[in-house]
């Protein structure tokens, strides 16, 4: 990994400065609904309403939802269809709003299962109510407004930086590039002393590094180390608690919605009901009974801009009975994590296993909208893309090249350039399909 260049850094600083002015002036309305969920209120009772008056509005406004009848908000839901992340790229105008303002808008960009990156729109509710129920886990932990935040390992920063977060609640904020020399690395070391954190914030990877840069040395304990974007194995947990002196708690979430659930004190993950609904639904789209895994699905009750109900997030997972409580007293519903999207495995002639997520890793990078492994035969693989512009003799090439490296020479590649992609029960967009026979896959 090598260091990014100076004025790369010096460009995203800017653009970093810009949104941070955009924040602070977004913070009153944060402010305003941090203070209204600090009242009382019944979360099952704001969710029927949220959910009432999002349905009402996809219904009346959002092109693909236009004319769909609205009644009791649960069982109408049940008649919205699921949306996958493909179909939501392919269509991207009809899931938004007819009337939406571009300039209260936010847009995120995912990349992730199919080569083109997704642009959803997030409006000034989505980023009030987000921004307001963070503040309120923050505060909940027992950390000030003004806390000090610790952001390690930032791949496109070549230095120490802190600032001020007026959009989140004027907390100091610190964060330091991923790469340097050792005296960076003394440097660096020297800061986060001062700094003295109350909470550090990164993806487990990056916080487990923090732990092995601290190692033995005497540094004042964070409150917490909340993690989140990727899996946060009990291993990588347990070593950041033993060498920073803090519980880790960890989120669960995606760019398209932002926090889905967080976990307490008490390790559970609860879901983030005030803005969130989830289902999880089993490969055919149906739902599953509490406590059954199956796929996790989400709608957002408090984004008009583009309003995604029901969205395929790929992720497994179960719900926890409706009324069963946490430990910790808080009434929202309970989600169990599964290691989620493992497509499962190719097998080879010989009946040794292969991993897709190889193969499929690879496809993601060429110019493709989506694309589709299939197994037909332990000695037939054909493989399904839908091309986009730029897409070469030599990209259909490579192809054909990592799944002969992946499978070995005896295993025969078609290759389908136009999109006939398999439908696998219900579920319209799944990356890999195998036509094994059960036992054999
Ligand atoms: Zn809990």
């Amino acid at each position: 990994v090598t260091r990014p260049a100076a004025d790369e850094v010096e460009a995203r600083l800017r653009r970093h400065r810009a949104e941070l002015i955009d924040e602070a002036l977004r913070f009153p309305a944060v402010y305003r609904e941090y203070q209204r969920y600090q009242g009382d209120y019944d979360l099952a009772a704001l969710q029927r309403e949220r959910m009432a008056s999002l349905l009402a509005h996809a219904a009346a406004r959002v092109p693909v939802y236009r004319g769909l009848a609205v009644d009791d908000p649960i069982s109408t839901l049940a008649r919205f269809p699921l949306v996958a992340k493909a179909e939501l790229r392919a269509n991207l105008a009809d899931h938004c709003d007819d009337e939406l303002d571009p300039a209260q808008c936010r847009a995120v960009f995912t990349t992730g299962t199919s080569g083109q990156p997704l642009r959803v729109l997030h409006d000034a509710d989505h980023l009030a109510h987000t921004a307001a129920l963070a503040l309120r886990r923050a505060v909940r932990l027992g950390l000030p407004f003004d806390r000090k935040v610790l952001h390690p390992f930032h791949s496109n920063l070549d230095r120490w930086v802190e600032y001020t977060s007026a959009g989140s609640g004027f907390a100091r904020v610190a964060e330091f590039g991923s790469t340097g020399d050792e005296a960076y690395w003394s440097e660096v070391v020297e800061r986060i002393r001062g700094f003295r954190p109350d909470v550090v914030v990164g993806h487990p990877t990056a916080c487990v590094r923090l732990a092995e840069l601290l190692a033995g040395l005497d540094a004042t304990a964070p409150v917490a180390v909340l993690t989140w974007g990727e899996r946060l194995a009990p291993g990588m947990a347990e070593r950041i608690t033993t060498v920073l002196g803090a519980p880790v708690l960890d989120g669960y979430g995606l760019r398209e919605v932002s926090t889905v659930a967080a976990q307490c004190a008490s390790g559970a993950y609860h879901i983030e009901g005030e803005r969130i609904w989830v289902e999880v639904v089993d490969d055919s789209g149906a739902a599953v009974p509490d406590g059954e895994v199956g796929e996790l699905v989400v709608t957002n009750l408090v984004n008009r801009a583009m309003p995604l109900i029901r969205y395929r997030t790929g992720d497994l997972g179960s719900l926890a009975p409706a009324g069963q409580r946490c430990a910790c007293g808080l009434p929202h519903r309970m989600l169990t994590l599964v290691e989620g999207r493992t497509p499962g495995s190719l097998v080879r002639p010989d009946g040794s296993r292969a991993p897709t997520i190889v193969l499929l890793r690879k496809l993601a990078r060429l110019p493709v909208e989506r694309y589709q492994v299939v197994q037909v035969a332990r000695d037939e693989v054909r493989v399904i893309v839908k091309r986009l512009d730029g897409f070469t003799p030599e990209h259909q090439r490579s192809i054909v090249e990592d799944a002969v490296a992946l499978l070995g020479a005896a295993v025969r590649v078609e290759l389908d350039l136009d999109g006939g992609f398999v439908a696998h029960g219900g579920r319209k967009a799944v990356d890999f399909v195998s036509l094994l026979p059960e036992g054999d896959r």
